[in-house]
C-alpha cells in the first residue's frame, strides 16, 4: 500500500485486487527515461523512481571535472525523436557531464516526464507473488507499491565498488570518489592530493586535478591504453550538417553493430606490412574516436599476435607524449592486449605527467601498503595527502541490480541465483524472475556498444512485448530455464572466440573481490541480438513462457490503444 500522505502519483484502479501499477521504472538515466516515456505513450500506468535528487542516473552521480562522454556527442543521444535531433544543439564533439545533464533533464521536461517520476528514493526490495503475478516493491521513502512489472534501468557501471584498501577509513584528510562526487564543486587548489585508479574514470580525472592542485600523486596498479580525444567545439555549420543528415543517420545507427558508423575491416592485421598497418594505426589515432584503432583490422580482438601489433603502436605514443622515459615505461600496458578492457579517450592525461608537481606512483613495483591518517604508505614511503580521490571502479553489469532485495519464485533471490555468475535470456529476463526485466544487464551488447542506442533497442522491445501480453490477456512473462541456459551458452561460446575472457577486468567481473568470474557481455553485434531479439518476439516471445493469473486483472486503461 502507498504510505498515507505521500504522494508518489501511483493511480490505483480495477479493485484491490490489481496492481497499482502496470509498470515501475528503475533509474532515471537514459534507459529509464525513454522507457517511462514509452510505457506511458502505450497508454500504461507506469512510474519511475530514482534515488538521485534528480535525474541523470550516470551523468548525475560521475560529476568529477573531466566527465564527458567517449563516443561523439551527436550519436550518444537519443535517436528516438527528430523533433529532439533538431531541436538540441550539442557545443562540443564530446559533451562534458554538465552538458549531458542539462539534455537528459530538457528530455524529462519535453516529454513531461516528471510528474511520473518520484525522486530521493531508492527502491530496496521487490517480492514477486506467484498467484496473483504482481511484484511489491518496497522503497527507502517507506512506502510500497504493486505492480504487475518492474523494469531494472540501474545502470551498466553505476554501483560502486567496495573500496578493498586497507586502513582507508583511517584517512584524516578528505576522500571523494568520482562516481558519488559532491554537488559543490571541492576547492583543491594548494591542496596535495592523491589519486587512485587509472581506468577511463582516473585517466578523466586527472588532468583536471592536475590543472588545480599544487600537488598530485597518481597511484597506479595497472597502466591503461588511452587515446586522444581530440575534443573541439562544434562549429554551426557542421551542427547544421549533422541535423540535416540526421534521419539517414539515425536509421543507419540503429542498423548498425555497436551504435556507431564505420566501415567494417575486412583483413588481418597480419595480412599487411609493416609500413601499412603503422599508416592505418596513425589514422585511426588522428580519429580521436575510441574504437579508431579497434576498426582498423578484422583480428585484432582474436589474435594476439595480431593484438601485439596495435599495442606497441599505442605505447610508442605514449613514449613519444611522456618526457620521463621511466614514467613512460611505467605508463605503458603490457599484462592485457589493447581493448580487452575498455581503452579510454584522454584530454591531457599524459602530458599532465610532464607537469613539474605531478608524480606517478608505480603500485607494480612499489606496492599499497594502506592508507594512514596522513596520506597513502607504500613499500617505499608514505606519501601525505590532503585529499584522496578514489577512480576504483564499479561493480558494474550486475551490481546494480544484486543490490536491490529481489525474490523471485519461491523467494529465490537474485542474488544467490546470479552468485554463480550471471543468467538469464537474451539480456532481458532471468529465469525464475517473472515480469522483471533488465536493460543494459548482463548479456547484452550494452557496454560493447554505443550505451544509448543499446538502452534504446531494449526499451523498445520491453515496451513491444507488454503491449503483446496486453494484447493476449497475458499477465506473466518468465524465460524459460532451457532458454536461459542455451543463451548463457551462446553468450559464453562467442566470447571464448575473442581475448576478453582471459582478461581481469570489469567485464570479467575480476575487479570485485568474490564475484563469479564470467564474461558478462554479449560480443555478437547489436546486429546479431537485435535479430535474436526480434526473431523471439515474431515466434510468440520463443524462449518464454507467457501465463494468466488465475486472480482476476485490471483491464486495460481506458482509452488505450495498441500501437
Ligand atoms: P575501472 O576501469 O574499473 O578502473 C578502476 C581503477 O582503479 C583501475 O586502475 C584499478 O586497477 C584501480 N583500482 C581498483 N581497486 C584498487 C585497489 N584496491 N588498489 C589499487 N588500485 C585499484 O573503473 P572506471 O575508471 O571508473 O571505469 C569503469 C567504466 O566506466 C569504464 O570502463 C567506462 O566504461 C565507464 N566510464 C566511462 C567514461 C567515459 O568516458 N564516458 C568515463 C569513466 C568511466 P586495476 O586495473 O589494477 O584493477
Amino acid at each position: 500500500m502507498i504510505m498515507e500522505g505521500v504522494d508518489v502519483g501511483v493511480v490505483r484502479r480495477g479493485g484491490d485486487e490489481g496492481p497499482e501499477l502496470d509498470a515501475l521504472v528503475v533509474g532515471a538515466g537514459f534507459a529509464g527515461l525513454y522507457q517511462l516515456h514509452l510505457l506511458r505513450a502505450r497508454g500504461f500506468s507506469a512510474r519511475l523512481v530514482e534515488a538521485c535528487e534528480d535525474v541523470g542516473g550516470t551523468w548525475y552521480r560521475n560529476r568529477y571535472p573531466g566527465a564527458r562522454c567517449d563516443i561523439e556527442s551527436t550519436a550518444y543521444s537519443y535517436s528516438f525523436s527528430p523533433e529532439l535531433d533538431q531541436e538540441w544543439e550539442w557545443s562540443e564533439r564530446y559533451a562534458a557531464q554538465p552538458e549531458i545533464l542539462r539534455y537528459l533533464g530538457h528530455v524529462a521536461d519535453r516529454f513531461d516526464l516528471r510528474p511520473h517520476i518520484t525522486l530521493n528514493t531508492r527502491v530496496e526490495r521487490a517480492v514477486y507473488d506467484e498467484d496473483s503475478h504482481l511484484w511489491t516493491v518496497t522503497t527507502s521513502a517507506a512506502w510500497t507499491v504493486t505492480t504487475r512489472f518492474v523494469v531494472l534501468a540501474t545502470g551498466c557501471t553505476s554501483a560502486v565498488k567496495d573500496v578493498d584498501v586497507p586502513g582507508i577509513e583511517s584517512f584524516a584528510g578528505r576522500t571523494l570518489h568520482t562516481a558519488r562526487w559532491p554537488r559543490d564543486e571541492p576547492v583543491l587548489a594548494g591542496e596535495r592530493v592523491g589519486v587512485l585508479g587509472t581506468g577511463c574514470s582516473g585517466v578523466q580525472v586527472v588532468p583536471q586535478v592536475a590543472a588545480r592542485a599544487a600537488a598530485l600523486t597518481v597511484f597506479q596498479r595497472t597502466p591503461v591504453y588511452a587515446l586522444p580525444a581530440h575534443n573541439r567545439p562544434l562549429p554551426a555549420d557542421e551542427i547544421a550538417a549533422t541535423k540535416a543528415d540526421y534521419p539517414r543517420y539515425r536509421r543507419a545507427q540503429r542498423a548498425s553493430r555497436g551504435g556507431t558508423l564505420f566501415t567494417p575491416p575486412t583483413r588481418s592485421a597480419l595480412s599487411v606490412g609493416a609500413g601499412e598497418r603503422t599508416d592505418a594505426y596513425e589514422e585511426g589515432w588522428r580519429s580521436g574516436v575510441l574504437s579508431g584503432l579497434l576498426r582498423t583490422y578484422t583480428d585484432l580482438l582474436t589474435d594476439e599476435a595480431a593484438n601485439e601489433t596495435v599495442a606497441s603502436f599505442v605505447r610508442g605514443k605514449i613514449r613519444d607524449s611522456v618526457t620521463d622515459p621511466d614514467t613512460a615505461d611505467a605508463l605503458s600496458p603490457r599484462t592485457f592486449p589493447f581493448g580487452t578492457k575498455r581503452p579510454c579517450l584522454e584530454s591531457g592525461y599524459y602530458a599532465a605527467f610532464n607537469e613539474p608537481h605531478v608524480r606517478l606512483v608505480d603500485l607494480r613495483r612499489t606496492p599499497l601498503v594502506e592508507v594512514t591518517p596522513r596520506g597513502v604508505r607504500t613499500t617505499e614511503r608514505e606519501h601525505p595527502l590532503d585529499t584522496l580521490v578514489l577512480a576504483t571502479g564499479f561493480d558494474a553489469l550486475t551490481g546494480s541490480q544484486t543490490a536491490i532485495d529481489v525474490r523471485g519464485r519461491g523467494g529465490a533471490t537474485l542474488r544467490e541465483k546470479w552468485s554463480d555468475g550471471a543468467a538469464n535470456h537474451l539480456g532481458l529476463v532471468a529465469s525464475g524472475f517473472p515480469n522483471l526485466f533488465t536493460v543494459l544487464g548482463p548479456l547484452s551488447p550494452s557496454v560493447l556498444s554505443n550505451a544509448v542506442t543499446a538502452a534504446e533497442q531494449h526499451v523498445e522491445w520491453i515496451a513491444d512485448c507488454l503491449v503483446h501480453l496486453r494484447r493476449h490477456g497475458f499477465t506473466e512473462i518468465d524465460a524459460t530455464p532451457q532458454a536461459e541456459r542455451e543463451w548463457c551458452a551462446h553468450v559464453a561460446a562467442l566470447a571464448e572466440r575473442t581475448l576478453y575472457p582471459s582478461v581481469d577486468s570489469w567485464y570479467t567481473g575480476a575487479n570485485v573481490a568474490g564475484k563469479p568470474r564470467t564474461f558478462l557481455a554479449y560480443t555478437g553485434g547489436m546486429v546479431e541480438y537485435r535479430a535474436r531479439c526480434d526473431a523471439a518476439a515474431r515466434d510468440g516471445y520463443a524462449g518464454f513462457a507467457l501465463a494468466r493469473a488465475v486472480a482476476p486483472h485490471t483491464d486495460p486503461v481506458p482509452g488505450a490503444t495498441s500501437p
